[in-house]
């Protein structure tokens, strides 16, 4: 068996670690006599599954203890649709500041039920940059501004998010959560699909400051209100065991490995190996986004020559590289480099873009 160096976008490479044990676990989960995924949700088994999980999650992000951690199906799509149900009134406006691709999704879901305003966008500049806070047209009566911290197909990341006063700030931290250490208390909300960071694909984590939920927004099923979700601890319907304990494992897996902390700083060393191999290769290859607004978890870049894209890809796979293709919205070449990422992982990518220069420069 060979593991290749995966630099899948999402679903993502998974900690090894992780996969070993839930494969250790797979036919039977403790002493249950069946798996995780064959049981009750409302057992003690997965009860103490799924409070485990948010009790490290808690202490992995050091979120406050005036926030609620809520696990849904539907991926963070659904959660940008459903941030207007609960957090919005009838007629009440939102901000949307739009820095890529899933920041125009966001808008997109909730355009039909509200009165989404773009209050700034690097559209007009083909997304490689973040407006500056100056800039923004925010509105004192909005329910929230909505910001997406990196954006994974564009490559663009917020190093600072800038203050936006007494409005809750709601932002999408699907591909950086965990990345470094964030102030949570300056958020109204943050949500992340699981499937980069925190594990696999089929559940979003959203992390809200309790009063939010307090507002009446508009009117929705229950299945879609985050008020009974928590009062449900999330398990209103039957929830996606296996992604829940899957999440429960890769979270585990960061605090034994020292953190966010110690996770920052292996990014920001994986981040400046891989920018430093595209910068110096002469112009061979090529990253667009201003470097101040460069995302540390999904690195994108062009290749001087676009005939040679099918043989990069096929050489790197033969190297053991795996999914380095741009995301179709950009073309060009695409590495996301999240925690599970090591960093021998993205020095062979650097090594295998120097050879692949020499022998095709
Ligand atoms: N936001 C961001 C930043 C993303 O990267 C993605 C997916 N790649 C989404 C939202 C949508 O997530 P999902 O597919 O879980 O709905």
């Amino acid at each position: 068996m060979s593991r290749a160096y995966n630099f899948s976008p999402g679903p993502a490479a998974l900690p090894e670690a992780v996969l070993r044990q839930a494969q250790a676990e797979m036919l039977e989960y403790r002493d249950a006599g069946a798996s995780i995924v064959e049981i009750s949700h409302r057992g003690p088994e997965f009860l103490e599954v799924a409070r485990r999980t948010e009790a490290d999650l808690r202490t992995l992000l050091s979120i406050p203890d005036d926030y609620a951690v809520i696990f849904t199906a539907g991926g963070a799509t659904t959660v940008q649709a459903l941030l207007p149900l609960n957090f919005a009134a009838p007629g009440q406006a939102a901000d949307y500041v739009v820095t890529g691709h899933w920041g125009k999704t966001a808008l997109k879901q909730v355009a039909p039920v509200i009165d989404a305003r773009i209050a700034a966008s690097s559209e007009g500049g083909g997304f490689r940059d973040i407006p500056s806070r100056a800039k923004w047209m925010l509105s004192a009566d909005a329910a929230y501004v909505h910001v997406t911290a990196n954006e994974t197909i564009h490559g663009v990341e917020f190093r600072d998010i800038p203050s936006v006063g007494d409005v809750p700030l709601i932002a999408d931290f699907s591909s950086s959560i965990a990345s470094e250490p964030l102030d949570i208390s300056r958020f109204g909300a943050i949500y992340a699909g699981a499937q980069k960071n925190l594990g696999p694909v089929g559940i979003a984590v959203l992390i809200v400051r309790r009063d939010l939920l307090q507002r009446a927004g508009q009117p929705r099923a229950p299945i879609f209100d985050y008020r009974a979700q928590l009062e449900a601890e999330s398990m209103l319907n039957t929830p996606p065991s296996w992604n829940w304990y899957m999440l429960g494992l890769t979270v585990k897996w960061m605090l034994d490995e020292g953190g966010v902390a110690e996770f920052a700083a292996q990014n920001a060393r994986k981040a400046a190996l891989l920018y430093a191999a595209i910068d110096g290769s002469g112009g061979f290859y090529r990253n667009e986004v201003a470097t101040d607004a460069r995302s540390r978890m999904n690195v994108p870049f062009f290749l001087h020559d676009e005939s040679l894209n099918d043989a990069f890809l096929a050489q790197a796979r033969e190297a053991g590289l795996i999914s380095l293709k741009g995301h179709r919205v950009l073309g060009g070449m695409r590495a996301s480099i999240y925690n599970a990422m090591p960093e021998a992982g993205v020095q062979a990518l650097a090594d295998f873009m120097k050879d692949f220069q020499q022998r095709n420069g």
